[in-house]
């Protein structure tokens, strides 16, 4: 259902400042919505009205802006081995982030446990702000259900049905979203860094596996992970953990690309550069062709964005894209397919947790009702 108040948020947001004029006209609301709506965000600390915008003769608009630090949203990315816990503000700006190793052949239980003892801690530090925490953002390495609450299967991490946000929300008292880090990390990107000029993104990441993520923005919104890493390029090939054979994952992730270079001790930022010297790499980058072009075919993204390790490959990496992607694409998009860098600043995964719950807290319907779902986790 549309929530004037949303609306209102997300123009803020990728347009602002804006005049209450311009607001009414791109959201599509009456004035006099617009000042009831505006009066409640003034009042709850949340925008700012500023005298000055524009060129007009007389009274000059008041410009409207959102007031980034007055809530936060806790972010916490589940990646490959690594937990990383971070506040972030109402425009993705984030804190300092504090973090722990883990193997995920740990005991779940354990790894809950110190996750929750971690973010209680990132909680602790924000003092008398603490009431200004809207809910928990979660990134975890593989599908969830339907309502962002369990992780129901991660081929990565061999999880099935974890319910990571009834045990986060009794643990910490706030309300949890989850969502898989693929689609989290796309839809920050779409918002926040590369994707925010175009339609729709595909999100490319690697880091120990290959994964990809779709976030369409605007009209008709929709964001999906996109198990690019198990999309079949060699059938009858070596077995992959996911079952089948013969996946991406199998040739373009990092194990393989180390075994392809014979360093297992080479950063993985740099694994690619070492790989596209090898005599193998061809056939490897064919693969990942193969699979990059499908998803492009069937998904129709305006653009592809290098995340992960692939954001430090060599130009000649980008370049190669570039050149070999766009004639194995439908004409229709062929012609504004792009290949661009993230421009996400790292932990990449935090900044797409943090995403998640900004959306589900904040500019989905405002502070409000995040709060009242907060007062109800915590009477039951
Ligand atoms: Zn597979």
């Amino acid at each position: 259902m549309r929530n004037g108040t949303g609306e209102i948020l997300r123009r803020l947001r990728a347009n602002g400042p804006l005049s209450r004029a311009e607001l009414a006209r791109r959201a599509a609301i009456s004035s006099a919505g617009v000042t009831k709506i505006i009066a409640q965000l003034n009042a709850d600390g949340l925008i700012r009205e500023r005298e000055g915008l524009g060129h007009a003769i007389g009274r000059p608009p008041v410009a409207v802006s959102l007031v980034a630090g007055a809530r936060r949203v806790l972010a916490i990315h589940l990646g490959a081995g690594r937990l990383q816990v971070a506040f972030s503000d109402l425009m993705l700006g984030l804190g300092p982030a504090r973090s722990f190793e883990f193997d995920f052949a740990d005991p779940i239980r354990e790894i809950i446990s110190a996750t929750a003892d971690l973010a209680a801690e990132v909680l602790e530090s924000a003092g008398p702000d603490r009431g200004m925490v809207l809910g928990v953002g979660v990134g975890v390495p593989g599908s969830v259900d339907a309502s962002g609450r369990v992780n129901t299967h991660s081929i990565l991490a061999g999880w099935r049905d974890v319910a990571f946000a009834d045990a986060f929300e009794a643990a910490l008292g706030l309300p949890v979203v989850l969502e898989h880090n693929a689609t989290a990390i796309a839809m920050a990107e779409a918002r926040y860094g590369a994707g925010r000029d175009a339609r729709s993104i595909l999100h490319l990441f690697l880091g120990k596996g290959i994964g990809a993520g779709f976030a369409q923005t605007g009209a008709g919104e929709r964001c999906a992970p996109v198990e690019i890493g198990h999309v079949v390029v060699d059938p009858g090939g070596p077995a992959c953990r996911c079952g089948g054979r013969g996946c991406l994952e199998r040739f373009f992730s990092e194990q393989p690309l180390r075994d392809m270079v014979g360093d297992q001790g080479i950063p993985r930022s740099a694994l690619v550069g070492a790989a596209m010297r090898t005599e193998a790499w061809l056939g490897v980058y064919e693969h990942l062709l193969q699979a990059l072009s499908t998803a492009v075919t069937l998904l129709g993204p305006e653009r592809v964005v290098l995340g992960g390790d692939l954001n430090t490959a060599p130009d000649a990496f980008l370049e190669a894209l570039r050149r070999d992607l766009p004639p194995r694409v439908m004409p229709q998009q062929r012609q504004r397919l792009t290949v661009e860098r993230t421009s996400l600043p790292e932990p990449a995964g935090v900044h797409g947790a943090a995403c998640v719950a900004l959306e589900r807290f904040f500019y989905t319907t405002g502070p409000a009702a995040a709060l009242r779902v907060q007062r109800l986790a915590a009477s039951t």
